[in-house]
């Protein structure tokens, strides 16, 4: 094992930034092999991910946390996609239901202290218990979403998984996006054409008013609408130091060290 840091990844990042989606995820195949995963909440910019994954056939499966308080849109959209989409659809759950969860520590969402708790034990912490199974994760992260979301990185170092992360729609805009489903006819989680413009767990996800931010609807009763569940590392705080340990044979692979493969 070799130590890989973020600031390993930016010559890559920089080249990266003229990839559209499908070669990124034909990128992400190649590379890691049956080491890749997608995660997807099963959110509109996920089902376009997922979408990609089934039409270029790179064999990669999608990983859903499952937090037990989902919507049943949610529940429904994750069917159909694994479904009609022929994709290995793997669900994660938490150790506790919502029930015993909050019979032993209370209803943690309704504080600002609970939630990270919450999340952590209902999003976090099944994701984590992953962690070996992968060297890349795939997600749907868009700089068009705004906040923090406006800078990130297309890969990223996730020291939690110790893997990396790449997200291949980083670039791709509002209109492009709705033309792709358009185009497409992309299985879209329902809740998004009934005013939700993110979706997560029923106990804390409200539809937003017209001119509201994507994120209003969030966490709304804790007040500032900026608040991430902590499931996509890139959303808090980062940096260039950050490390994992990856195989030397793999880095050189990622770095382009030893093949010829090119995108
Ligand atoms: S979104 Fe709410 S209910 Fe879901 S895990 Fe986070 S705090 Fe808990």
């Amino acid at each position: 094992m070799a130590r890989f840091t973020q600031a390993d990844l930016s010559e890559l990042n920089k080249t990266f930034e003229e990839r559209t989606p499908d070669e990124l995820l034909q990128w992400a195949g190649a590379i890691f092999g049956k080491r890749v995963a997608a995660l997807s909440a099963m959110q509109m910019a996920g089902s376009v991910v997922c979408h990609m994954l089934s039409r270029l056939q790179v064999n990669i499966p999608v990983l859903f946390v499952d937090t037990g308080v989902n919507f049943p849109e949610t529940i429904a959209t994750r069917d159909r996609i694994a479904r009609d989409y022929k994709l290995d659809v793997i669900t994660l759950t938490p150790k506790l239901t919502m029930e015993e969860q909050t019979a032993k520590y209370g209803i943690l969402y309704l504080t600002a202290e609970g939630q990270k708790e919450c999340c952590e034990m209902r999003k976090s912490a099944p994701l984590h218990e992953a962690r070996g199974r992968f060297d890349c994760l795939v997600g749907s992260l868009r700089r068009a979403e705004g906040g923090a979301r406006s800078r990130f990185q297309i890969l990223s170092v996730d020291p939690a998984m110790n893997c990396i992360r790449v997200n291949p729609l980083a670039n791709f805009g509002d209109e492009e996006m709705e033309r792709y489903i358009a185009d497409h006819k992309v299985i879209v989680n329902p809740l998004h054409y009934q005013g939700f413009s993110t979706i997560s767990c029923n106990r804390c996800t409200t539809p937003v008013l017209p001119g509201e931010p994507k994120r209003a609807g969030r966490w709304r009763h804790l007040g500032p609408w900026s608040v991430y569940c902590g499931i996509n590392p890139t959303d808090m705080d980062g940096g260039t130091s950050i490390a994992i340990d990856l195989p030397q044979e793999l880095i050189d692979r990622l770095l382009g060290r030893t093949t010829d493969f090119s995108i």
